[in-house]
C-alpha cells in the first residue's frame, strides 16, 4: 500500500528515536552544558515504539530508522531490534550511530537483524575530532566501523557535518573515503538549531562542498535508491561509495521528503522544522490501534509543503537534533 501525503508526496520512511541521551556531545547537536533531559517516565517503553512501528508500517511505511540521542545507549536496545526486524511488511531497518560503541555490539546488531548503519563522522583528526564532539575518541568510531563491515553490514554511511573553519578543510579526504575505505559518504550543511548568532559562518553550501571536491575528481550523478531521501548523489568513477549532499539551508529538498518522525517522549513530527508535534500518548496510554494508525496518517497529510530555513534565518523554535533524531 502506497502512502502518499495530501502534496502527492510518496511517504514510507519513519525516523523513531529510542532516547535523547547521549555519550558524545557533538558541538553542532547539543549546548556544552545546560541539556535538559527527558523524564525518565516520559520516554516510550519498548513496547510502546514497537506499537508505534507497527502502526506506521501498517499504513504504507515501509523503511524505520532507530535514532536518538545515540541509540546504542539504552539497555535493551538489541532484543527491541530484534523485534521490530520482525514486523511483516517492514523492508529496512536501519539504525543511526555515533559508533561508539559499535565496535563491542555490530555482532548483536547484525544478528539482531539491523540491515544497514549511518555513523556520525566529522573529521579524520583525532583533535578535531575530539574537539567537535567534546571528548570523543576517533579510534573507536573507526574501530567500530570495521567491526561492522567484519560482521557482514554492508560498509555503515558516514554522516560528515560540514562546519567551516573546524572540518571543512577535509572535505576532500572524505570524499576519497569513498575511494579507500569504500564507505558511502553524505555530507550534511551545518543546520541551525539552537538560536545562536552567525550560524551561518559555519553553513558551507552544498554546491561549494561539490565544487571542491570536483577540484580533484570527475563527479558523476548517481541514480537513487528506493528510499532514497532529499540528499543529491554522485560517485568518483570506479569509487565504492557514493557522495551524497544535503542542502537543508542552501537548497529546499522538501519535495523529496519521504519522512515522517517520531520522539522518543512520543511527539510524531511531519518536519524537523516545524513546531508542529502531535502526541501519540493518548494512543498508547492504553493502546488504541485504530486511533494509532490514523494519528501517524494525519501527521503525514499535515506534512508542510516546505520548512523555514534559509541563510537569512529561521522560524522554528530551538530544539536540539538529540531531542529529534536528527
Ligand atoms: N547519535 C546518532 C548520530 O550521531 O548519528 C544519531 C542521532 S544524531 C542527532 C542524527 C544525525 O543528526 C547525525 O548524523 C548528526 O550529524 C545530525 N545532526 C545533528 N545536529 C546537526 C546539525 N546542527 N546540523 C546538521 N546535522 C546535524
Ligand atoms: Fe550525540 Fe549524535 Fe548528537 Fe553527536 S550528533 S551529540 S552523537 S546525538
Amino acid at each position: 500500500m502506497k502512502l502518499t501525503d495530501s502534496l502527492g508526496r510518496t511517504i514510507n520512511y519513519l525516523r523513531l528515536s529510542v532516547t535523547d541521551r547521549c555519550n558524545m556531545r557533538c558541538s553542532y547537536c547539543m549546548p556544552a552544558h545546560g541539556v535538559s533531559k527527558m523524564c525518565h517516565d516520559d520516554i516510550l517503553r519498548y513496547e510502546e515504539l514497537q506499537q508505534i512501528a507497527e502502526a506506521a508500517v501498517s499504513i504504507g511505511i515501509e523503511k524505520v530508522r532507530i535514532t536518538g540521542g545515540e541509540p546504542l545507549v539504552r539497555a535493551g536496545i538489541v532484543d527491541f531490534l530484534a523485534g521490530l526486524a520482525e514486523i511483516r511488511g517492514l523492508r529496512h531497518l536501519a539504525l543511526s550511530t555515533n559508533g561508539v560503541l559499535l565496535k563491542r555490539m555490530a555482532a548483536d546488531l547484525r544478528t539482531a537483524g539491523v540491515q544497514s548503519l549511518n555513523v556520525s563522522l566529522d573529521s579524520l583528526k583525532r583533535e578535531v575530532f575530539s574537539a567537535v564532539t567534546r571528548g570523543g575518541d576517533l579510534d573507536m568510531v573507526l574501530a567500530g566501523l570495521d567491526t561492522a563491515e567484519k560482521v557482514g553490514f554492508p560498509a555503515p554511511k558516514i554522516n560528515m557535518v560540514v562546519m567551516r573553519g573546524v572540518n571543512d578543510a577535509e572535505i576532500l579526504d572524505f570524499a576519497e573515503l569513498t575511494i579507500s575505505r569504500g564507505n558511502s559518504v553524505r555530507f550534511i550543511e551545518y543546520m541551525p538549531v539552537i538560536k545562536e548568532s552567525g550560524w551561518q559562518h559555519y553553513c558551507v553550501p552544498g554546491e561549494e562542498i561539490l565544487q571542491r571536491i570536483a577540484t580533484r575528481h570527475l563527479l558523476v550523478n548517481v541514480d537513487k535508491g528506493a528510499f532514497a531521501g532529499p540528499s543529491r548523489d554522485f560517485r568518483i568513477p570506479g569509487a565504492r561509495g557514493t557522495i551524497g549532499i544535503i542542502t537543508a539551508v542552501s537548497g529546499h529538498f522538501c519535495g523529496e521528503c519521504n519522512r515522517i518522525r517520531v520522539t522518543s517522549d512520543g511527539k510524531g513530527k511531519g518536519c524537523l522544522f516545524s513546531d508542529e508535534k502531535t502526541d501519540l500518548l493518548h494512543c498508547l496510554r492504553p493502546l488504541d490501534r485504530l486511533k494509532l494508525r490514523r494519528t501517524l496518517r494525519d501527521i503525514v497529510m499535515a506534512k508542510p509543503e516546505r520548512h523555514n530555513i534559509s541563510f537569512t534565518g529561521y522560524e522554528h523554535e530551538n530544539f536540539t537534533m538529540a531531542q529529534i533524531g536528527g
